[in-house]
């Protein structure tokens, strides 16, 4: 049974879905105005871990994460560059979706666009308005907070703290909401910026309702996970119970479940902060791989802080399991055939009993990556001696393990093309000097690559096999 903790009761739940066998996730994805960067990449990466967990467990995922394009920062960026703020949403977008391929972040079932989505917006708000729950001052539409019953039940803030809170900070121009807490739902645009007819005005959504949109479309009116970063929780998931409960009159998400930041220095890394490191510049240095291993050595509920040397910690880590992974890989064709005996078998089964306790225990991919290690370990050991049963085995154990946290067992060995050229000139070179050993030699290693030499009277041409 697979134990989740619930931010919405604060303690771990058994997964129980709406439906049987089936997963709806919804995950909130980012604003599309710049490179992401490797905080927004805590929550992508840890849950495509949890959905590929779910899928090994035999659940069929419907898997939705959007992406905000239209925004006030995207609009800030296209003033600046003078371009259409299309053209800044769809470029990070394309840049985002690279990124997450490097870290072996599966594509959504469905990645939808807030801008492609307004007409459900306006039928949700229209809904609303109907309901009691929205009203319009001016063309500004605003969500009737206190016409809520249950607001604030997932953050557990206190409304009257909130109102005082707010009233000392007044913001200008929204003097006209009934209640300080009340949300824009829709909003009129101002010179230059994107806008879409309504019945209220030529605007654009509010960044909540999006989310609340685009997850009913694709996935309905209850859904079984709604997830994203800790700093979400309010007052964005909060809004988005608001307004999906009061259209519905359902409970919207069963399970909520954040991810805590990713710090740097002990501090939240954020784009306001300056403080961040973008997804492609880590992938200058470290295959992205590295940064999905470092990203899942915590349990997402704890902060993780992102150093140099944690960096380096995770590559070491990583080169360890698929040394592992290829010695066992060659031991599964080379190793003599005997049986494997019951303690082996026994050894082989304890380290994915592991693996699935910890990852059925809220996810705690910290204990799973250790559970990989254990079982590096005991293969290290035992290699020597290790009949080819037992190598299909554990290899078998450890592709499992590996698939679900998403890194690969064993490195593609492929040689770059500027290898093969220094290679194949060192032969030129060794045949020349008559060096008949260290020539055959090279065309040997390059042959096991699968790298084939031709001697051509133009000189030596390659081919791959
Ligand atoms: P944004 O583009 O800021 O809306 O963020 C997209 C996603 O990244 C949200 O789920 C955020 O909660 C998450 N996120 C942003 N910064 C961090 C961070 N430093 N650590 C973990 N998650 C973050
Ligand atoms: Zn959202």
């Amino acid at each position: 049974m697979i134990k989740l903790y619930n931010t919405m009761s604060r303690r771990k739940e058994d997964f129980v879905p709406v439906e049987p066998g089936k997963v709806s996730m919804y995950v909130c994805g980012p604003t599309v105005y710049n490179y992401i960067h490797i905080g927004n990449a805590r929550p992508m990466i840890f849950f495509d871990t949890v959905r590929r967990y779910f899928e090994y467990r035999g659940y069929e995922v419907r898997y939705v994460s959007n992406f905000t394009d239209v925004d006030d920062k995207i609009i800030k960026e296209a003033l600046k560059e003078g371009v259409d703020s299309s053209v800044i949403s769809e470029r990070y977008i394309a840049e985002c979706k690279k990124d997450m391929s490097g870290m072996n972040v599966e594509p959504a079932t469905v990645n939808p666009l807030a801008t492609q989505e307004i007409d459900g917006m306006i039928d949700m708000i229209s809904t609303l308005i109907e309901k009691g729950y929205a009203y319009e001052v001016d063309g500004t539409v605003y969500f009737r907070v206190r016409r809520f019953r249950n607001y604030g039940s997932l953050s557990g803030k206190n409304l009257d703290d909130l109102r005082s809170g707010f009233r000392d900070l007044k913001v200008t121009g929204e003097e006209q909401k009934e209640d300080p807490l009340d949300f824009v739902l829709w909003k009129p645009k101002k010179e230059g910026e994107p806008y879409w007819e309504s019945p209220w005005s030529q605007g654009r959504p509010g960044w909540h309702i999006e989310c609340s949109v685009m997850s009913k479309k694709y996935l309905g009116e209850q859904i079984d996970i709604h997830g994203g970063g800790e700093d979400l929780i309010f007052p964005h998931h909060e809004n988005e119970i608001a307004q999906s409960e009061a259209a519905s009159g359902r409970t919207f998400a069963k399970y909520w479940m954040h991810n805590a930041f990713l710090m740097v220095d002990k501090i939240k890394m954020s784009k306001s902060l300056g403080n961040f490191f973008t997804v492609r510049e880590v992938a200058s240095k470290y295959d992205l791989e590295v940064l999905r291993f470092f990203m899942l050595s915590a349990q997402y509920r704890s902060p993780l802080n992102f150093s140099e040397e944690q960096m380096e910690q995770a590559k070491s880590g990583l080169e360890r399991i698929q040394s592992a992974g290829q010695r066992l890989k060659e031991l599964t064709e080379h190793a003599p055939e005997i049986p494997m005996t019951e303690e082996e078998a026994a050894a082989g089964q304890s380290f994915i009993a592991s693996f699935e306790e910890a990852m059925d225990d809220d996810f705690n991919t910290a204990v799973a990556e250790a559970a990989v290690f254990d079982l590096v370990k005991y293969a290290n050991t035992n290699a020597p001696s290790m009949g080819r049963a037992q190598a299909k085995d554990l290899f078998d154990k450890l592709l499992k393990m590996t698939d679900i946290l998403g890194i690969a067992a064993v490195k593609e060995q492929g040689l770059l093309e500027e290898d093969i050229i220094k290679l194949i000139d060192e032969r030129t070179e060794a045949r020349k000097q008559k060096n008949w050993a260290r020539a055959d030699q090279i065309r040997n290693e390059l042959s096991a690559k699968g790298i084939i030499l031709e001697d051509t009277k133009d000189g030596v041409k390659w081919k791959k096999a």
